[in-house]
Parts: structure tokens; C-alpha cells; sequence
């Protein structure tokens, strides 16, 4: 094996290696091990969040446009980067590369955006009851904040968390997924080489039992903002809550594509394909469900089914692959698993299998699956899968397609496809999800509206858009008798 990279930890701003372990980084296409990440054990989590408090102060201290400048310097160079980390993304990610720029791109937007919110970070001046008293809100921040992330969208989920932090004044100890610590170094050397003084940004990699855990224990971390499964979430909601500390979530989802009897089926078909299978389907706002109109159903299907077949599944560096590989073996086998249990619960249209022959025997492919005439409560139509499996559901009127979206423990996005306005005002007021789609997919955010789910999906935060600043600010009321 030929030299392969090392990623270390950063704190205070010093790349430091922890002697305790090391991880393989793989690339999923190919099952190669491309690089290691240190483990870091909850030690090194305590290092890093005392170098937070530390630096806290001063960084609060700057005044919040030069913060902002800061920030235009680092989206500068992000996206003089680009295509250097959309490479390391598709390799440890396995994400197509046409997709990996896009979701550098949104890094870079995210950076300039909030750059902005250096100038803004607007407060309220409101009349006062009384005479010779002046009233205002201003917006301070919360302290350390401590990020932990997933692997899907390694760079992008992160700059939603990191830019509003720091812009803000907060200092992070962030804490990336095990499968993409190669994301994380080149996002923290891009900070490092912009002058972040040191200590406002600690990267510490490491398994979320270990370090995860210590950073949402950590009595000095003010907030934790997390963005993973409603599982973990959960677990860190009921630690970090009982220390009565800041909590934002931002979790699975279970989401839906109605088609309606008027809409354009070509339009809904490349919605349906973009938002199904893309990055393998291993989105939070992934389409799992499609819910049509029992008058355009066989014209859907056929349609559908004629495009999944063209799409090219292959690893993720060929600018012609459409589908890349699943992010590993344990991803591959729950997938299939609930591929079997959906063929019990629906018909097989297409796909159905792990593909581990010839080009595909050394990653973690499935093709892209399709199971119809399923049951709203059945387990493949409720649970999140987590990979290119769609379970279609006929439905006979709006009202019964709506009460099927909205029949999901989770709420992050719906979509639905039709030419009927009363339709759209209807969707757009009765699909009770975070994000409300009309005649697009269930992905694809724009960084400056609030991203983020009801129900099990969310906890009423918000990452990205302004909202965000809402997660890492306090509001201070202010009242000045003169
Ligand atoms: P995950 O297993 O919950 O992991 C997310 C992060 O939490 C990882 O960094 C993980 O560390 C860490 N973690 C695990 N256990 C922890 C603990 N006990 N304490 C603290 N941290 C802990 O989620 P995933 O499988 O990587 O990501 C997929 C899930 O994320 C899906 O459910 C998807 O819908 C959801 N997601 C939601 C959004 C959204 O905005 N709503 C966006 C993207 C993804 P390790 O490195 O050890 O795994």
C-alpha cells in the first residue's frame, strides 16, 4: 500500500495526532482504503472545548463585520478549491462528482452568505412604554458550539453549522462522520490558511460514542448542533437537555412526491428520478414515497421505470455515473434487507439487487429499486431506508394524497407535481413538512431559506438561511433610562 494521507486533529490551532487509534478512510466505489483518521478519545474533546472557551472572548470581541470579512476570505478560497474537494468528497463519499461540485457550491454560497450576516446580525429597536427609556434586542452569542455531522453531506451540513457559528461569535469544537475526515481536514486547513485566530475552530474526529459523546457531555459546550439519525438525535436531546443545554436537530426523513392527475409526467419523472436516486437515495430529503393519482399511475410507471433503467450506476469519478456507490457493506445489507420486505409488501417494478459483479464486485452498489401498489402503512412506506428504494402508493383525490404524506412519524419534505393552482395553495397549506416542494423534487435547498423538518425530523431549529442564526444567538433585551 503506497502512502496514504492522515487526518489529524486540529486544536487551538495545532494539527495534533492522537496516539490512542486510527480509522480507515474507504472509498466506497471500490472498497480501497484511501487515508486514515485519528480517534480521538473524550480527552482530546476536553482539549479542544477548553482552547473554545479560551478563544470565546476575543472572538466576541471582534466586531462582527470584520467577522464577516473572515468569512468572505474563506468562501473565496473554497471556491478556489472546488473541484480539489469535490474530488476528496466523491472519493471518501462516493457521490457522484457532478454532485460532489454541486455540494461544494453550497458550502461556497453558505460562506458568502453569511459573510453578509456580518454587516446584518440585525436586532430590534422597539418604542418604549415610558418616557426617557429607550428598548432594543440585540443578538449575542450562545458561547461553544459543539457540531457533530454525518457523511452525506460532509462539507455542505457542515458550513450550514460552522458560518453562522462563527459569524456570530461563537467558538466550535466540531466533531465530522468516521467515513469522511478527509472533508473536514480540507474545510479546517481553508479556515487555518484564512487566519481564523486560533482556538475559534477545534476539529476533532473520533466515533460518536466516544468523542460525540463527550463533546454533547461537556459542561463547557453552551450548544450542540447535530444533524444525523433520530436515533442518535434522540439520545443526545435527552443528555444535552437534561444539562439544560441549546440542543438543534436536524434528523431523518421519510419523504413524499404527489402526483397529480394534471401534472406533466415527464417533469415528475425527472423530479422522481433526481430526488430517488441521487446521491443513491442517501439524503435526508430523499423521495422514498411517490403518491399518485390512480389516473396517470400506469403512465407514471411505465415512464419511470423506462428512465431507471438508463441510469448509469457506476463509481462516482466517471462524469457519466448518475448512481453511485451506497456509503458501505452495513448500508448495502439494510437496504437489501428492506428490499425484501418491501417485495412482500408491493411488486417489484425494477432493480431489486446488490450489484457485486464485474465493474461492481469491489463497491457497495444496489440498483436503483421500485415497488408498487404499496400500502400507505406499510413498513417500506414508513421507515427511513436510507438508499434508491421508492415505494409508490395510488391514491384517488388530493385529500387522500395529502393525508398520505402527512401519515409519517417524520416531516422534513413533500413535493407535489400538477398544473391545478387550488392544488399547489392546498399542498403548499395542508403537507405539514419543513419544505413544501410544487412541481420539483424533495431535495435541493437553497442556503437562504430555513432548512429542516417537523415531527421526528426536527426539533423547531433550523439550519442554513438566517434562521440559522437563531440556533447560535441569544436574544438580549436592552433598556436604556435616560
Ligand atoms: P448518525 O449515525 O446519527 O451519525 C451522525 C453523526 O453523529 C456522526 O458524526 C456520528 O458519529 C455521530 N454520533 C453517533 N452516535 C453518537 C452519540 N451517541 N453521541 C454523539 N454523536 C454521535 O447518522 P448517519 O447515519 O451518519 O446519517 C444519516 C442520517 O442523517 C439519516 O437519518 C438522515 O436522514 C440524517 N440526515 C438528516 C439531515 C437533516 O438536515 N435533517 C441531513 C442529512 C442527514 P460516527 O462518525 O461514529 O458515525
Amino acid at each position: 500500500m503506497g502512502k496514504i494521507p492522515l487526518y489529524r486533529n486540529y486544536v487551538d490551532g495545532r494539527w495534533q495526532e492522537d496516539a490512542n487509534r486510527r480509522e480507515k478512510v474507504i472509498n466506497p466505489a471500490n472498497a480501497k482504503v484511501i487515508a486514515e483518521a485519528v480517534i480521538s478519545s473524550p480527552q482530546i474533546v476536553h482539549e479542544a472545548v477548553d482552547a473554545a472557551k479560551r478563544a470565546q472572548p476575543a472572538w466576541k470581541a471582534v466586531p462582527a463585520p470584520e467577522r464577516g470579512e473572515l468569512l468572505f476570505e474563506i468562501a473565496q478560497k473554497l471556491k478556489e478549491k472546488k473541484e480539489e474537494l469535490a474530488q476528496v468528497l466523491t472519493a471518501e463519499n462516493g457521490k457522484p462528482i457532478q454532485e460532489a461540485r454541486g455540494e461544494v457550491q453550497e458550502a461556497i454560497d453558505m460562506g458568502f452568505y453569511m459573510a453578509g450576516e456580518g454587516r446584518r446580525l440585525f436586532g430590534q429597536t422597539v418604542p418604549a412604554e415610558l418616557p426617557n427609556k429607550h428598548a432594543m434586542s440585540v443578538r449575542s452569542p450562545v458561547g461553544v458550539a459543539g457540531l457533530i455531522t454525518p457523511w452525506n453531506f460532509p462539507i455542505a451540513i457542515a458550513s450550514w453549522k460552522m458560518f453562522p457559528a462563527i459569524v456570530s461569535g461563537n467558538t466550535v469544537v466540531w466533531k465530522p462522520a468516521l467515513e469522511t475526515p478527509g472533508m473536514a481536514d480540507q474545510f479546517v486547513k481553508i479556515l487555518d490558511e484564512c487566519g481564523l485566530p486560533h482556538g475559534v475552530v477545534n476539529l476533532v474526529n473520533g466515533t460518536g460514542e466516544e468523542a460525540g459523546n463527550a463533546i454533547v457531555e461537556h459542561d463547557e459546550v453552551d450548544i450542540v448542533s447535530f444533524t444525523g439519525s433520530t436515533a442518535t438525535g434522540r439520545a443526545i436531546a435527552s443528555k444535552a437537555g437534561g444539562m439544560l443545554k441549546k440542543v438543534s436537530l436536524e434528523m431523518g426523513g421519510k419523504n413524499a412526491i404527489t402526483v397529480m392527475d394534471s401534472a406533466d409526467i415527464n417533469l415528475a419523472v425527472d423530479g422522481i428520478l433526481w430526488s430517488g436516486f441521487g446521491t443513491s437515495g442517501q439524503r435526508c430529503t430523499a423521495a422514498s414515497r411517490i403518491i399518485v393519482h390512480r389516473a396517470v399511475k400506469q403512465e407514471l410507471e411505465e415512464a419511470l421505470v423506462a428512465k431507471t433503467r438508463e441510469l448509469a450506476v457506476g463509481d462516482g469519478a466517471d462524469e457519466n455515473t448518475d448512481v453511485g456507490p451506497v456509503i458501505g457493506e452495513t448500508a448495502l445489507t439494510s437496504i437489501h434487507d428492506y428490499v425484501k420486505i418491501g417485495r412482500q409488501e408491493g411488486e417489484l417494478l425494477c432493480g431489486g439487487q446488490i450489484l457485486n459483479e464485474g465493474k461492481y464486485k469491489k463497491g457497495y452498489y444496489y440498483e436503483p429499486t421500485i415497488i408498487t401498489n404499496v400500502h400507505p402503512s406499510a413498513r417500506i412506506a414508513q421507515e427511513e431506508i436510507f438508499g434508491p428504494v421508492l415505494a409508490i402508493i395510488p391514491v384517488n383525490s388530493l385529500s387522500e394524497a395529502i393525508q398520505v404524506n402527512n401519515d409519517s412519524a417524520y416531516g422534513l419534505s413533500s413535493s407535489i407535481f400538477t398544473n391545478n393552482t387550488n392544488e399547489v395553495f392546498r399542498a403548499m397549506h395542508e403537507m405539514d413538512t419543513g419544505i413544501v416542494y410544487v412541481n420539483a423534487g424533495t431535495t435541493g435547498a437553497e442556503i437562504h431559506l430555513p432548512f429542516g423538518g417537523t415531527k421526528k425530523t426536527g426539533n423547531g431549529h433550523r439550519d442554513s438561511g438566517t434562521a440559522s442564526l437563531d440556533v447560535f444567538t441569544e436574544w438580549k433585551s436592552v433598556y436604556v433610562d435616560y
